[in-house]
């Protein structure tokens, strides 16, 4: 049987926020061996939506590959380095974790950690599971270091991501992309034509009077998904039933206090606030279900908890949780925004268009693409944005929090099955199953699972093999280990100031 391959000789990217820039750097880069042309149009009457400064680890992958360094990066964005964030009040009021980019203590004969831990908290051990990782400790004391690249310990191992200003990160990416030869209209889009035959996406009409074709249309429209929903009217599944969350209120504010390497969430009674500390100001916004509060109360809550003097009015922003149901339909690939959007919480939306990019890199080793490509990528992204909004969900379904309806709500939800299926795996046996395309690791649920209180009943029994006193010994070697490694790393501020130019000075400048 003969296959049907459709050969890409021009690639249209709709949009020039954060997710048209990087798609045009990474495609810029990716196809730069390859006769195919590569055009953005944007608006910049429009604007873009101005936000999105906390990110996940896979981003500093994601702008290695493109040739830059971490520092480059940091410097041009007015960065600071994430280890993970602090959950405060999500447990109960009062109550505060961390979730770190990094692991926790070593394994002991192939049983994670976690087991030998959960045995000594049961015959009364007091330590924390926190005691035994080092990015913890690191973003609890304000330090900070770049990773050894060949840890002789799994003591030694964590990661960093970046907090940065969305719009220098834009900048980065449009110069990187128009250096490689990427051409550049700034227009708006007026209208949309459809190939009669195939409904497939055949011009863009814009404002100027011009007319443009391609044989690849990404859109990177935003929320408005003007190719995908508009034109192409792809669908959208909606997941509030389980993310109620359906509206922001963000600040910036002047930077004010120590940077800490942290990002920093406080559950609100119908929400939750975070705090993004920039090397020049700081990011705020208060994430919150509009059926328990208004928006002025929500406005009146940010701006009570902010700290350092605003910068700007308060801007809303209305979202529905949920994903487009095609990510890929006809002609056209959703990226950013116009592919879905889950909620703010764990910083996984530019992460979702590094993965969006990273496929259709792998789709095109060669101009072409086939239908069966197509059908891959729509599957393993809908896997991708379930396996991120189950993650989400668990935050809000575990808390304990008694104080307020939208929390005890979110405790009697009924949650997607293979969450719940997790759940209740770990909670019988401590183990953690991984499910195909998850872009949160085992310690990553580890660290909400434990920070919100749902522990295991039972730990793995290879771990009654290791005496108890050879046990406690080990976690408190382990403890020690980190907290000498801790001691000798320096604090963030001095790292920023050493190797990214950061001085007071320049804060709030
Ligand atoms: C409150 C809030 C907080 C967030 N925080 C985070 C976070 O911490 N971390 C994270 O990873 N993500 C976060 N996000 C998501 C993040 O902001 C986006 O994923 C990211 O900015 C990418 O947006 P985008 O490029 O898809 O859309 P946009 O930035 O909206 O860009 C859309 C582009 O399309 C153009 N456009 C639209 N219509 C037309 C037209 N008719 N003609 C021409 N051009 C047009 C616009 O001009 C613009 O250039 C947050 C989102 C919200 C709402």
């Amino acid at each position: 049987m003969e296959v049907t391959t459709t050969p890409i000789k021009s690639v249209v990217i709709v949009g020039g926020g954060t997710a048209g820039w990087m798609t045009a750097a990474a495609l810029s880069h990716h196809f730069r061996q390859m006769p195919v042309s590569i055009t953005l149009v944007e608006s910049s009457q429009l604007g873009t939506i101005g936000v999105g400064e906390a990110t996940i680890p896979t981003l500093r992958r994601f702008y290695q590959r493109l040739g830059l360094t971490d520092i480059d990066v940091l410097k041009a964005t007015n960065a600071t380095c994430k280890l993970g964030i602090e959950f405060k009040n999500w447990r109960t009021p009062g109550s505060s974790f961390i979730h770190p980019f990094g692991l926790f203590g070593q394994q002991i004969n192939q049983i994670p950690f976690h087991h030998y831990w959960q045995k000594l908290r049961q015959l009364g051990d007091p330590t924390d599971l926190a005691d035994y990782s080092l990015g913890i400790n690191l973003a609890r004391h304000n330090k900070f270091c770049l990773t050894n690249p060949n840890p002789t310990s799994e003591l030694h191992i964590f990661d960093w991501a970046l907090h940065f200003d969305a719009s220098l990160f834009a900048e980065l990416m449009r110069n990187y992309a128009l250096a490689q030869g990427v051409a550049h209209i700034d227009a708006k889009i007026e209208q949309v034509q459809l190939q009669p035959q195939t409904g497939a996406i055949e011009l863009l009409q814009l404002d100027n009077q011009q007319q443009l074709t391609g044989d690849l249309f990404i859109d990177c429209s935003g929320f408005k998904a003007l190719l995908m929903e508009d034109a192409l009217q792809t669908g959208y599944e909606d997941w509030s039933q389980w993310l109620f969350c359906d509206k922001a209120v963000a600040l910036q504010t002047t930077q004010e206090g120590s940077l800490n390497p942290r990002t920093v969430s406080t559950a609100h009674q119908a929400g939750w606030q975070r705090t993004i500390p920039l090397q020049h100001r700081q990011g705020n916004g208060h994430v919150y279900c509009s059926r328990y509060i208004s928006d002025d109360e929500a406005t009146a809550t940010l701006l009570q908890n902010v700290s350092g003097t605003p910068l700007h009015q308060p801007r809303q922003f209305s979202f529905v949780p949920g994903r487009r149901k095609k990510a890929w339909n006809k002609n056209c690939i959703a990226v950013g925004l116009s592919s879905g959007f889950l909620e703010p919480l764990e910083s996984t939306s530019i992460a979702l268009v590094e993965t969006a990019i990273e496929k259709i890199i792998l789709s095109f080793p060669t101009p072409h693409y086939r239908q069966q490509q197509v059908d891959r990528f729509n599957e393993v992204t809908m896997l991708e944005y379930e396996r991120v909004r189950d993650f989400i969900i668990l935050h809000y379904k575990a808390n304990q929090r008694t104080d307020s309806q939208m929390w005890l709500d979110c405790q009697q939800m009924a949650v997607p099955e293979l969450l719940a299926e997790k759940i209740r795996i770990f909670k019988s046996s401590g183990e953690i199953v991984r499910y195909p395309w998850e872009i949160f690791g085992a310690d990553s649920w580890l660290a909400v699972f434990n920070g919100l209180g749902v522990l295991p009943e039972r730990y793995h029994p290879k771990v009654d093999q290791i005496p108890v006193a050879q046990l406690q010994q080990q976690l408190a070697s382990m403890r020690q280990q980190i907290s000498s490694l801790v001691q000798a790393v320096p604090e963030h501020e001095q790292f920023l100031t050493r190797f990214c130019g950061f001085s007071r000075e320049k804060v709030s400048a």
